[in-house]
């Protein structure tokens, strides 16, 4: 292993750079020494030849080398978010692992574990941006924050769409489209609400570009007519406040840039204003070189007021109050000699930075309910800290502690026409299904996450794109209230269980009708309570539900109920057990158990067994299970499965029934198992996994019943088996049939 990865490393230190990408390396290294606190050469010098020899087949669509784009990137990265040497390395790589053959373990030996993370997150959410229904900006960002555990994934996202944005041209016209309409749903909002309005601007004037070629055009056009005149009246509208700071010891930078054109576009659009008046509105902004503070802010505001009228409603002070995104300045707006407004904004250097192009100013989540989360609490103290106290070195230590993880407690995923469902984490294909709708999550069969066949019961991660396939006909398992989180699913699936219940019931009643019919036996409700409570069942209810299940037998309610009308009267329990405690079958058979069992398991089919007892058919347990006896009031002992649905209510009911049992230790009786197989169907399945049973694994089927829907095939296969250990040879054998994705043992 490590003889290998020293052989990349020296081929990559050795790779010979042409004159063009030594230069081009040179400027990168410049751009870094300028803009950050602390660069390592050698290690954005190993990451720019890895990304040169790595790209060194790809041409970009303008018929540029490829590797020219991650160097803008990498530019972007340290020009405008200047946070650290290792987001620059990042951003050389962060096509190589997704296009190219360079792994993740390559990247992990040559730049370290927090490169690698960054790329492995890229990575991951790249192709969650594909195809999708952008609209929803704000759960995206959500999705983002979910996704993405270091803040640089997010923000070389950002400066890799910037770069594709101004080359787009390149592209052929429907391309540039495309991309521009999912840029302006998608990634100019996620710009904003990050705080990154610069970012935003561009992205917005470069999509607009685009989309609006004309309308474009001539805002250019009339923009560079005003500009002039524009620089003319700010001049002299600045010349008494510059000599007056200048006077006063004051260092500063005006800007007068005009709006960017997209959102003069906006205002025009929606003011329905023409291009001057719109344009006319004066923005002036005096940013305060450092050390300057937030006082001396004040101070320039009052120089301003002294030439200009203010106008009063218009003051902001967004210095004590901070904007929630952290955004710091003083606003006003005061009125010329000839009468026009110009707006003023009055700010130091940081508060500047922190508007522009600062990491943080930028998030904060206007819904609040994240406010007692310690990760959002160190998220504002951060803000504040940078906000108060200015430091080169805050937005490093900010990337480096904090996670975003913010949203732990939600996951974001598409359904399959890209739109975007919010679950609560830890939720499975089968919460999916019924947020979609209760019938589909009622008739839900099979799902795909992602392209690939999955267990309806898998949990899904943020990103995921979820198919459900469902049948024709309710396929709702109660089985699934344990793979479920959500509200809605638990509830429809509880209403499931109970309905069956019911009709479970319902059909124990008929059983007891009938035989009550053919003893011509009468018995009122009443009575069926009374005599339900004797057995101690809660009600009449519960008793039918224990025949129609097979648990109880019907023929031992009926004897009983004839020995108790011979008497003439069905007495209440509590009468009627202190006179006859003695004689009931239960303790008869209890005590036989017992004295059997010897205070030991009860071995079934083993010859010291005398008890009559039979299998209960709800979860046909066969040897090597974990199984509990179960006394039944008409005399033998049901065997379940310990893991069985019906045994925990029993256990939970009517623990003084349980008996311990185990398996004898040979035993040749068969036993039948049943089979779950689901997978894509094609000709010649069913032959296929009949042939594994029959001819590979000898053993003989009772029935197969399939059944096929939307490509996808579900068969249920009941086998003679002779123990655990063979139905899981069984199990893992039919998962080899070619297209079978799923096979579990079917309760
Ligand atoms: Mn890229």
């Amino acid at each position: 292993m490590a003889k290998v990865d020293t052989y990349i490393r020296e081929q990559i230190d050795q790779f010979e750079l042409d004159v063009k990408q030594k230069n081009t390396l040179g400027g990168l290294l410049r751009l870094c020494h300028e803009h950050l606190d602390k660069t390592d050469d050698e290690l954005i010098t190993r990451a720019f030849k890895l990304c040169c020899k790595s790209h060194e087949n790809d041409v970009r669509a303008s018929g540029e080398p490829y590797y020219l784009h991650p160097v803008e990137v990498a530019k972007i990265m340290a020009e405008e978010f200047n946070i650290d040497d290792v987001s620059v390395v990042a951003a050389l790589l962060h096509d190589t692992v997704e296009d190219t053959s360079v792994t993740l373990d390559t990247i992990e030996e040559l730049f370290g574990s927090t490169v690698k993370h960054i790329i492995d997150g890229l990575t991951k959410i790249m192709g969650v941006f594909e195809n999708r229904d952008t609209k929803q900006a704000e759960t995206f960002m959500k999705l983002l924050l979910s996704m993405a555990e270091d803040i640089r994934v997010v923000l070389i996202k950002f400066a890799d769409r910037l770069h594709n944005m101004r080359t787009i041209s390149h592209l052929p016209k429907q391309k540039q489209l495309n991309k521009a309409t999912e840029t302006m749903e998608l990634y100019a909002p996620l710009a904003h609400r990050f705080g990154l309005f610069k970012i935003k601007n561009e992205l917005e004037d470069l999509c607009f570009k685009v989309i609006d070629p004309n309308s474009y055009k001539f805002l250019v056009r009339k923009l560079r007519e005003k500009r002039e005149a524009r620089e003319v009246f700010i001049e002299e509208f600045m010349k008494p406040i510059k000599d007056e700071l200048k006077e006063q010891n004051f260092t500063f930078e005006i800007k007068g840039r005009s709006k960017h054109i997209y959102s003069i576009y906006r205002k025009m659009q929606m003011q329905q204003k023409p291009f001057e008046e719109i344009y006319d509105l004066f923005a002036i902004r005096i940013i305060l070189e450092d050390p300057h503070t937030k006082e001396d802010c004040w101070r320039v505001y009052s120089v301003i007021t002294d030439w200009y009228t203010p106008i009063p409603k218009r003051f902001r002070d967004f210095i004590s109050v901070p904007k929630a995104n952290g955004y710091q300045s003083l606003h006003t707006t005061v009125i010329t000699k000839k009468g026009r407004k110009v707006e003023v904004q009055i700010r130091t250097r940081k508060m500047d930075y922190i508007a522009e192009q600062g990491l943080a100013a930028h998030w904060k989540y206007k819904e609040g309910n994240n406010s007692g989360s310690s990760e959002l609490d160190k998220f504002v103290h951060w803000v504040r800290d940078v906000l108060e106290a200015p430091r080169p070195d805050a937005a490093t230590e900010f990337v480096k502690d904090f996670q975003l993880n913010l949203y732990q407690d939600e996951i974001y995923v598409f359904t399959p026409h890209g739109e975007l469902k919010t679950l609560p984490n830890g939720a499975s294909c089968i919460d999916f299904a019924f947020e979609i709708h209760s019938e589909i999550g009622e008739r839900s069969v099979s799902a795909k996450v992602n392209g690939k066949m999955v267990p309806l019961r898998q949990k899904l991660k943020s990103g995921d794109q979820v198919e459900i396939i469902t049948g024709n006909k309710i396929n709702l398992n109660p089985d699934w209230m344990n793979d479920v989180v959500t509200h809605k699913a638990k509830a429809r699936i509880r209403q499931f269980i109970k309905q069956k219940e019911r009709r479970i019931a319902n059909e124990g009643r008929e059983l007891w009708e009938k035989r009550a019919a053919r003893g011509k036996v009468e018995i009122s409700d009443q009575e069926l309570t009374k005599i339900a409570k004797k057995f101690k069942f809660n009600d009449a209810q519960e008793m039918f539900y224990e025949i129609g299940s097979g648990a109880f037998d019907v023929s031992g309610l009926y004897k009983r109920v004839k020995e108790l009308k011979s008497k003439g009267r069905i007495e209440d329990e509590q009468e009627e057990s202190q006179k006859q405690s003695e004689e009931t079958i239960t303790d008869e058979y209890y005590t036989t158990a017992r004295s059997v069992g010897d205070g030991k398991a009860l071995l079934v089919d083993g010859e010291l067994s005398n008890v009559k007892y039979s299998y209960a058919n709800c979860c046909n347990p066969i040897p090597g299970d974990n199984v509990i006896g179960f006394l039944s009031r008409n005399g033998d002992v049901k065997i379940h499965r310990s893991n069985c649905k019906n045994a925990h209510h029993l256990i939970r009911t009517d623990s003084e029934r349980i008996i311990d049992v185990s398996w004898a230790k040979n035993i040749d009786t068969q036993f039948l198992g049943a089979i779950k197989v689901v997978g894509e169907d094609r000709v010649g399945l069913v032959n296929d996994l009949t042939e594994v049973l029959s001819k590979s694994l000898q053993t003989n089927m009772k029935s197969i019943n399939v059944s096929s829907e939307g490509g996808m095939f579900e068969g249920i296969i009941t086998a003679y088996v002779n123990d655990l250990k063979h139905l899981e040879k069984i199990l893992r054998k039919l998962q080899k049939v070619n297209s079978i994705k799923t096979v579990m043992r079917y309760e």
